[in-house]
């Protein structure tokens, strides 16, 4: 074998046998991945609970969880071993079958969301299709306005996302990631963050859906406030368009809830979920509140190979259960509220966000970036969504303890960040100096 080639027994066991490996790796990735992440920060070979390992064998503590994702932290056993025995004995049928997880996974999921009868649920497998699945519901909403206009815009907020495939990316705000990709799908409006009267404005009877995060997760953690949603409910209802609130990292426990909703006691039209849904294992869900907007999409209108298959939808009902039986959402609340709580007495942190284990704050200068750097020289993974902010999306299980680590940790690893930022910004000395 040459060198450039590993076979799959040692890809999974390589670093684990060969330390000292992660620079070799780094630069083959570099060399096979298409560059549309950047470089990796550390290459990741083996996890326990809230603990990672790197090719060099380092540790961290994982206080972002594959971005709100590995809701039971990594190799949960229980999960693991559901997942190890489902495809041992069904991996994956054809939508012309279906199979008993299938089934409930979706009743499960409907009984968590307390919807009413007539509800559905429609298995993707990411966030993203999802809610290319939701964009073609809200395209169902199609009755024209007493007027004869016809319904065809669909609201979305400034700060939105909602994933990277072509409708998905027409519901994001951000114009770095869709303008190198227009034309996008048309007659998407972005509205200003939290602003009732431009809600009330725009919203008419020409007006398909509006679609909301609960809690912008990509923006910096930023929590809709609980009358923006209760009246935008209000004002859907009342124009007859949609609600469809994107739960893709907000839901499954999250935040304290099941849903990150249900702490304004609404009820949506429809509600997007992946990233923790599956406990690491790709899943996405569309649910469907009530039967008539459930009626929307009829037989052949929407489908994919791989939606609902029977490892995913296992692996969905083993992490559901396993957060049922752990009393893991009281875990998220209690820890979260700690950290949240102990995040607004340090020196250089400004404004502290979030429900339950989604956390966001800002820092007192344009320096997230090196914070995560020197927080990964130290042994914690946590991620910057913007230049002045951290975002922390932990496991669900993370203690007081192991988020103590990082709080001990934090004010060191800002002061370092701080001064290395001041260096380089002093290294680069604006165009006029003399
Ligand atoms: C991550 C995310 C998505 C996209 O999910 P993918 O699985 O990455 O496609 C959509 N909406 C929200 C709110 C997200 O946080």
């Amino acid at each position: 074998m040459s060198t450039r080639e590993t076979s799959i027994e040692t890809a999974a066991a390589a670093a684990l046998v060969d330390p000292a490996k992660g620079q070799e790796w780094l630069q083959r990735y570099s060399d096979a991945l298409l560059g549309v992440f950047g470089t990796p920060q550390r290459v990741l070979v083996r996890g326990a609970g809230c603990l990672v390992w790197d090719a060099d064998g380092k540790q961290y503590l994982d206080l972002l969880g594959g971005i709100a994702v590995n809701a039971l932290g990594h190799a949960h056993p229980f999960v693991t071993s559901v997942i190890s025995s489902q495809l041992a004995t069904l991996g994956h049928v054809s939508n012309f079958f279906t199979s008993p997880t299938q089934v409930a996974l979706a009743e499960k999921l409907l009984s968590l969301a307390g919807a009413p009868a007539g509800s559905k649920v429609f298995f993707a497998n990411s966030g993203t299709e999802a809610v290319e699945a939701a964009f073609k519901l809200a395209r169902r909403n199609s009755a024209p306005s007493h007027d004869g206009k016809p319904r065809t815009r669909i609201l979305a907020l400034e700060g939105g996302f909602h994933g990277r495939t072509m409708g998905a990316l027409a519901l994001t705000s951000k114009q770095a990631y869709r303008a190198p990709f227009e034309p996008l799908p048309g007659g998407v409006e972005h509205l200003p963050f939290n602003d009732l009267q431009a809600l009330e404005a725009a919203l008419d009877e020409t007006v398909a859906a509006v679609v909301l995060e609960p809690i912008q997760g990509e923006a910096g953690v930023r929590p809709l406030s609980m009358s923006y949603l209760q009246k935008a409910r209000e004002l859907t209802s009342k124009a007859g368009a949609l609600l469809i609130l994107d739960e893709v990292q907000t839901g499954v426990g999250r935040t304290g809830r099941w849903f990150a909703h249900q702490a304004s006691g609404i009820t949506p039209d429809a509600m997007t979920l992946a990233k923790g849904l599956g406990g690491g294992f790709p899943i996405g869900a569309l649910v469907t509140f009530g039967s008539e907007v459930s009626a929307l999409l009829t037989p052949g209108q929407h489908g994919t190979t791989f939606g609902g298959n029977p490892v995913a939808t296992a692996a969905a009902l083993a992490t559901v259960h396993a957060l049922e039986a752990g009393a893991v959402l009281r875990n998220a609340d209690d820890v979260g509220s700690f950290l949240r709580g102990a995040l607004a007495e340090v020196d250089a942190v400004e404004d502290v966000r979030g429900e339950g284990l989604l956390i966001g704050f800002d820092l007192d200068g344009d320096y997230s970036a090196e914070a995560v750097k020197e927080a990964l020289e130290r042994g914690f993974i946590i991620n910057a969504p913007a230049p002045r902010t951290l975002r922390l999306a932990p496991p669900l299980v993370l203690t007081r303890a192991e988020a103590q680590t990082f709080l001990d940790a934090l004010p060191g690893i800002l002061d370092t960040a701080r001064y290395t930022h001041e260096q380089n910004t002093a290294a680069q000395p604006p165009e006029d100096s003399a």
